[in-house]
């Protein structure tokens, strides 16, 4: 993949009809009734480097929910940064809950981990500084992980999502989740190619491919939820 920093520093459109819209739903809805930490983690983020690219927070709402009604105790994160869907997901698991956490940016979790230990759960993380693909092979290859993981939370590199699915469909157990953070991509997924910029073009292309091959799989029931930025939510069946 070419020019990477400029892929990377990329904005999407909110889905929403307006920006108006969106920013009603998190002043409402999300802002009043999110924990202080995460609150606190949110603002430190905004003036990091590509401080767009945290997990929106109405998503970590659903999120939370989902934890919740899961009773997820053990969990998977590709796609740390600095770590607020880490920290949303680390609140809203027990005590002796574990998350796998893989990103290969050591410096941005690290922005983030001094509000981990603030909340006192830095104790259910495991980072793990790597490319996540590789790891995943690790632990698929070892047959005490497979079906043991509660939920997996996916928001890293869009043209490897079907690669991390073959591997976390393994590693989820039947009734478990998986949520694919950023599969409606501003809106772009509807958009002709060429009326997107050149620079969004690899994102639209990775999250088309990605709704389809979802949609075709029959291992999961699918949730494809216009929050945040498409948040996609398979249930393993199978
Ligand atoms: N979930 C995060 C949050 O709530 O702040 C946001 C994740 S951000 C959209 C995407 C992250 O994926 C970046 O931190 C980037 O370093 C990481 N990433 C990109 N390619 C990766 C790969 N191949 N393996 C692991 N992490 C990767």
């Amino acid at each position: 993949m070419e020019n990477i920093e400029e892929i990377m520093n990329a904005n999407f459109p909110v889905i929403l009809q307006s920006d108006k819209l969106a920013k009603y739903i998190v002043e409402t809805a999300v802002y009043p009734r999110e924990a202080q930490l995460l609150k606190e983690l949110r603002e430190r983020t905004e003036n990091y480097p590509r401080g767009n690219m945290g997990t929106s927070p109405d998503s970590g709402q659903l999120i939370s929910i989902l934890l919740k009604l899961l009773n997820a105790k053990k969990t998977i994160e590709i796609g740390v940064f600095t770590g607020y869907s880490l920290l949303l997901t680390a609140l809203n698991i027990p005590h002796d809950g574990k998350i796998t956490a893989i990103d290969i940016d050591r410096k941005a979790y690290e922005v983030g981990l001094p509000f981990i230990k603030k909340a006192g759960v830095e104790h259910k993380i495991d980072f793990i500084e790597s490319p996540a693909l590789p790891i995943l092979d690790k632990l698929v290859q070892d047959p005490s992980n497979l079906g043991t993981y509660d939920f997996a939370f996916i928001d890293a590199d869009k043209w490897s999502y079907m690669n991390y699915h073959e591997r976390l469909i393994k590693l989820v157990k039947v009734g478990g989740l998986l949520a694919y953070d950023d599969t409606l991509l501003g809106g772009f997924v509807v958009w002709p190619e060429e009326d997107v910029e050149a620079v969004h073009r690899p994102f639209r292309k990775a999250a088309i491919e990605v709704n389809q091959a979802l949609a075709n799989d029959h291992r999961v029931e699918i949730a494809l939820t216009p929050v945040g930025d498409g948040l996609t939510i398979c249930r393993r069946i199978a």
